[in-house]
C-alpha cells in the first residue's frame, strides 16, 4: 500500500545529495535524540564518545557528497530544512578540529574527524548506504544503531527495516501501483485530484488549504533555487573545475527569443533552469529533494517553465506537483529512487518521469495521458548508470538534470500525440519493474560508488577526494 506523503518525497535541505547529505543528517539527529533520552537515566561524564561508521556507497562517495559534514551537523541537533548552509560547508574543513557536541546541562561530547570511519572495502550490511552510530562509555558501546539511507532523504533503521521518516496512518484511497490506481478511480468514479488530496489529508491530518499552502512553500524554495542559480557565476567547489553555466544559458535563451528561434529558446530555457538548481545543489545550497538531490534540478526547471513562461495558474501547478509526487510514490514503493540501489535511472529517470506527468497534467492531460507520459520518460532512462566523478554531484549529474527536463517535455509531447491509438504496448508498472530488475543486475561499480564508468575515466581514480 502506498503511504508516502508529498512532504516526505519533497523535502527542503542542503545539497548535494539526499541519500548522502540529507539522510545522514537526519539519522545523526535521530541518534542524538536517542542519546539525549539515554542521558536522562545516565549522567553524562567526560568518558563518553560517539563513533560513526560508514559503509558501501555512503563510504565510497561520502567525502564528495559532504556526508561527514552532514553527520556532524546532525549530531549538533541540526535538521536539513533549517541548517545554515554556510556553517555546514565549514565543518571538518580544518584538520584536527575538536567539535564539542552540546548535550545535556551544558555538557558536551568531543567529536573529531577521527571518530568517523569510512570503510571503503567491506559492507557487512544489506543496504548499500549504511551508517552505524555508536555511543561509547570508557570505550565500550552502550548504544548502537544502524541506519540505511534509502534515497531521497528517507532513513530506515536496520532492526526495524521500517521508514523512520514519519508515522504511517492509512490513506483514504488504497493503491499499490498505476494499475490499481486506475482501477480505483474507474470503479469509484474518482478524479486524480480527489484521490491524491484526500490521501494527503489522511496522511498528514491537514486540511486542503493547509496542504496547498505547504506545497506553495516547497514551490517557493524550488523557485528560489532557480533564481539564485541563474544569477551566479564561477567555479563549483570540489576541485573538478566545473563552471556554473546557468546564467550564460539563460542569456542564450533570451538571444534565441530575440531571433524568434523558438525551439532553441525552449530548450535553452529548460536547460538554464535545470542547470541553475543543479548547480546550487552541487554548491551545497538549499534545494528540494525532487525526488532526490542529485535529480533536484528537473522538476523545478519544468515548474519554472510552466509558471514563468506558460503562465499556468498557481493552483494547477500545485495539483500538478501532487500528480508528479504520485509517480514518485509508485516508483519508490515498487522499485527505488536511490542511485545507490538502482543507478541513475532511479534518480534522474524518476524525476524526469515525474516531470513528464507534471507537464501532462498542467497541459490538460487526463490520467491516461499522464500515465503514458510518465512511462515514456522512465523507459528512456533505463540502464542509466550512476558514476559521479570524484563522488561529487557534478559530472555527469548537472547536465543529466538538463537532459532529464528536456526528455520530460518530449515524453509529454509523445504521450499527447498518441491520442486515439489505444493502450501502449508497455505499461508504466512494467517499466518500473524493468527498472528494478535492471538496477539489480547493474554492477555495484555503477551505483554511486564512483568505482567505474566516468568516475574512473581520464585518470580520476576511484577514491573519494582523488
Ligand atoms: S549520476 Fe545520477 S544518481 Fe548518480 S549522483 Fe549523479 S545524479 Fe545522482
Amino acid at each position: 500500500m502506498i503511504t508516502t506523503s508529498f512532504f516526505e518525497l519533497f523535502k527542503i535541505g542542503p545539497g548535494p545529495s539526499s541519500s548522502h547529505t540529507v539522510g545522514p543528517m537526519r539519522a545523526a539527529k535521530i541518534f542524538r535524540d536517542i542519546c539525549l533520552a539515554y542521558f536522562t537515566q545516565h549522567p553524562l561524564d567526560a568518558h563518553y564518545k560517539i563513533r560513526v561508521e560508514l559503509y558501501g556507497a555512503l563510504a565510497a562517495t561520502g567525502h564528495g557528497h559532504g556526508t561527514h559534514r552532514a553527520i556532524v551537523a546532525g549530531l549538533y541537533g541540526q535538521v536539513p530544512h533549517t541548517v545554515n548552509t554556510d556553517w555546514l560547508s565549514t565543518l571538518l574543513e580544518t584538520p584536527n578540529v575538536v567539535y564539542q557536541l552540546p548535550f545535556t546541562d551544558g555538557k558536551t561530547i568531543p567529536f573529531t574527524e577521527h571518530d568517523l570511519f569510512f570503510d571503503y572495502s567491506f559492507n557487512p550490511y544489506r543496504h548499500p548506504n549504511t551508517m552505524k552510530m555508536v555511543l561509547l562509555h570508557h570505550y565500550r558501546p552502550v548504544l548502537e544503531r544502524v541506519y540505511y539511507s534509502v534515497g531521497g532523504g528517507f532513513i530506515e533503521e536496520e532492526s526495524s527495516a521500517a521508514s523512520l521518516s514519519t508515522h504511517k496512518p492509512t490513506p483514504k484511497h488504497v493503491y499499490y501501483n498505476m494499475d490499481t490506481l486506475l482501477s480505483l478511480m474507474e470503479e469509484q468514479n474518482l478524479s486524480i485530484e480527489t484521490v491524491l488530496m484526500e490521501n494527503e489529508m489522511a496522511l498528514t491530518n491537514l486540511s486542503e488549504p493547509e496542504i496547498l499552502d505547504q506545497i506553495g512553500q516547497i514551490m517557493t524554495v524550488m523557485r528560489q533555487s532557480v533564481e539564485r542559480g541563474l544569477k551566479k557565476e564561477g567555479i563549483l567547489p570540489g576541485g573538478l573545475n566545473v563552471h556554473r553555466r546557468a546564467k550564460g544559458m539563460f542569456e542564450k535563451a533570451q538571444q534565441h527569443e530575440q531571433h524568434k528561434r523558438w525551439a532553441e529558446a525552449l530548450f535553452a530555457r529548460l536547460n538554464a533552469y535545470a542547470l541553475a538548481t543543479s548547480e546550487e545543489n552541487a554548491a551545497g545550497q538549499m534545494v528540494v529533494t525532487a525526488p532526490t538531490n542529485g535529480a533536484a534540478g528537473i522538476i523545478p526547471a519544468c515548474l519554472e517553465y510552466l509558471r514563468n513562461d506558460c503562465l499556468v495558474p498557481d493552483k494547477t501547478l500545485k495539483y500538478g506537483l501532487l500528480v508528479a509526487a504520485m509517480i514518485g510514490f509508485i516508483i519508490k514503493n515498487n522499485a527505488s529512487i536511490s542511485g545507490a540501489e538502482l543507478g541513475c535511472m532511479a534518480e534522474v529517470g524518476s524525476a524526469s518521469s515525474m516531470a513528464a506527468a507534471l507537464f501532462s497534467y498542467c497541459n490538460g492531460g487526463d490520467i491516461h495521458q499522464i500515465n503514458i507520459a510518465a512511462e515514456i520518460a522512465l523507459e528512456h532512462h533505463l540502464g542509466m548508470t550512476c558514476d559521479p566523478i570524484k563522488g561529487l554531484v557534478q559530472i555527469p549529474c548537472i547536465e543529466r538534470n538538463a537532459n532529464g527536463a528536456i526528455k520530460a517535455y518530449n515524453a509529454y509531447l509523445l504521450a499527447a500525440g498518441r491520442l486515439g491509438i489505444g493502450k501502449p504496448v508497455i505499461s508504466f508498472d512494467q517499466v518500473v519493474e524493468v527498472m528494478r530488475q535492471t538496477g539489480l543486475d547493474l554492477s555495484h561499480k555503477y551505483k554511486e560508488t564512483a568505482t567505474g564508468g566516468l568516475a574512473t575515466s581520464f585518470g580520476w581514480g576511484n577514491m573519494p577526494g582523488s
